[in-house]
């Protein structure tokens, strides 16, 4: 840690100097400490399939569990699990390098949704949840990526998907002002809880409900939105009413004349 801190007398041009390094150590620790935090979760994530593989492993080597069917299952199991998870740290630091920064164009988002939204159409049917296009301004042109916008909508329509249990309903609205473009995704589902909804966009959260409903998730999804997001001037928020009683997701992005 960067523990120096300077004292400070006074209020002349030397203290002022005093105190804007103060705020730099300040903010050095901050960042060193999601650093390291960051490394923590990860170490974490893979620990725990690479301890189940090693389990299973060890127990057939000593001879006290036989190799079938369904300990390869397990495995493999655990295997995509780390495939999916190596996947989505890729994506992620894309992300997080603003890569989409430089590649960004007018783009119209009342082109795009719509039929993004119809290739989710065979998962809705499939799980039973009504899929609705609720509302679709037109010409809503944005400085945006057009990967960025698929990575985005993909995150969220599966999650609301993936979170809403059959017989429920998730709809999709776009929607804009003078200044604005506001697209939100909203479901019937589980809901986030007042304690969780501040730390969703977080690396690696999930809720206990979601870890344990075995929906296969990495935690990575909404930080790689948010990041996305940001890096098209846009801002995303996450709203809830609580457990079971749905959820919302909204991004605004700053509307451009074409
Ligand atoms: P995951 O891969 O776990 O879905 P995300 O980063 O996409 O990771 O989401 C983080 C967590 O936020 C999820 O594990 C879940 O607990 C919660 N979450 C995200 N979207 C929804 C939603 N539509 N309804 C309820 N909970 C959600």
């Amino acid at each position: 840690d960067f523990n120096h801190h300077l004292i400070v007398k006074g209020n002349d041009e030397l203290a002022e100097l005093g105190n804007s390094i103060n705020e730099m150590t300040d903010k050095l620790n901050y960042l060193e400490r999601i650093r390291r935090e960051s490394t923590a979760d990860l170490a974490h994530e893979l620990r725990t399939p690479l301890t189940t593989i090693k389990n299973y492993l060890e127990a057939v080597t000593a001879g006290v569990w036989q190799f079938n069917n369904e300990t390869a299952a397990e495995i493999e199991e655990e295997l995509d699990r780390l495939v999916r998870l190596v996947n989505r740290l890729g994506e992620l630091s894309e992300a997080e390098k603003g890569v989409v920064k430089g590649k960004l164009k007018p783009i119209d988002l009342s082109e795009i949704f719509p039929e993004l939204l119809e290739h989710f159409r065979p998962l809705a049917v499939n799980r039973g949840i009504d899929l609705v296009l609720k509302e679709a301004a037109e010409n809503c042109f944005i400085k945006g990526n057009r990967d960025s916008i698929e990575t985005i909508a993909n995150n969220l329509l599966s999650n609301a998907l993936k979170y809403t249990l059959p017989g429920g309903r998730v709809e999709m609205r776009l929607a804009k002002t003078d200044t604005q473009v506001c697209l939100s995704v909203t479901d019937t589902g589980l809901g986030i809880s007042a304690e969780d909804l501040p730390y969703i966009f977080e690396r690696f959260y999930r809720t206990d409900r979601s870890r344990s409903s075995k929906t296969g998730g990495t935690g990575i999804g909404l930080t790689i939105t948010k990041e996305l997001v940001r890096g098209m001037d846009g801002e995303i928020k996450a709203l809830s009413e609580g457990e079971n009683k749905g959820s919302t997701f909204t991004i605004i992005f700053p509307l451009i004349t074409k």
